[in-house]
């Protein structure tokens, strides 16, 4: 594998063409932003442990039959994947109550939800990612309602295997954010990243944030909570 020219640099990761014209080469920066790129900061150690943890958990997905972008881990920031057009949808789902789904509802952060939800924001960093539903996805083009339904299956499908994972690592899974995308041949799979700033991860004992909310809310901690999200991947096996 060749790493090409760069293509794209986005908050979190650098993206590099390769001379397979099917693969891209994604690399992890420590960079950190919040609150649409408002905030910015540095996460030492961050890249390596978003690469690491959104291979590990991909690769299990894959395992259970999500099919994903991951094609091979080059070294510890750096992945090869497979190039898709990305459907601009941030898509979310929830098992508790937190963030902005506590805002908009009136519900208290840490209340367990009667049933995971799932909602769609347009990945629109001008617009703020503004929430929409699958009738406006389908208005603006976004997607296709067969992709829509193949998207919203794998999704809660991911929560399910996710939520049993993290589990087993004495982890709660609050909410998470995922992206997904069309191979040339047009085949949805998951793409972009899982890791600590894509998901809230609370430790099943203490409820301590292991994850990017310690950065979102000047909690101190933000390495030490990364180091230890992944310890608990690591212990798992
Ligand atoms: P952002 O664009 O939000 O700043 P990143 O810094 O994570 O985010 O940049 C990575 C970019 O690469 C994102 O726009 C993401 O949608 C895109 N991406 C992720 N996986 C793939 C893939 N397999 N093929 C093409 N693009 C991808
Ligand atoms: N999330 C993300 N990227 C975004 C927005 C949200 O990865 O641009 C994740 C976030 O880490 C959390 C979940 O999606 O795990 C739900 O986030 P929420 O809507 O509560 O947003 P926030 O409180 O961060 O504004």
């Amino acid at each position: 594998m060749v790493k090409g020219e760069q293509l794209y640099e986005g908050k979190a990761k650098k993206v590099f063409a390769t001379d397979d014209p099917e693969l891209l080469l994604v690399s992890y920066k420590d960079d950190a932003t919040a609150f649409n790129g408002l905030k910015k900061g540095t996460i030492a150690g961050k890249g390596v442990i978003n690469n690491k943890m959104s291979n590990a958990l991909m690769q299990y997905l894959e395992k259970k039959g999500v099919p994903t972008h991951y094609v091979e881990e080059i070294n510890d920031r750096d992945t090869l994947v497979k190039k898709v057009q990305i459907v601009p949808l941030e898509v979310i789902i929830r098992n508790i109550a937190a963030g902005s789904f506590s805002k908009h509802y009136g519900v208290e952060e840490g209340t367990l939800l009667k049933a995971p939800t799932i909602e769609f924001s347009y990945k629109n960093d001008e617009l703020g990612d503004p929430l929409i539903n699958d009738y406006h996805a389908l208005a603006l083009g976004l997607a296709t309602q067969e992709e829509i339904d193949t998207i919203k299956k794998y999704a809660f499908k991911v929560n399910e295997e996710l939520k049993a994972f993290w589990k087993s690592c004495g982890v709660t899974l609050v909410d998470f954010k995922l992206e997904f995308g069309r191979l040339s041949d047009g085949t949805i799979v998951l793409a972009d990243e899982i890791s600590p700033d894509t998901c809230r991860l609370w430790d099943s004992e203490t409820g301590m944030k292991l994850d990017k909310d310690r950065f979102r809310r000047d909690m101190g901690g933000v390495e030490d909570a990364y180091q230890e999200i992944m310890r608990r991947l690591q212990a798992h096996g």
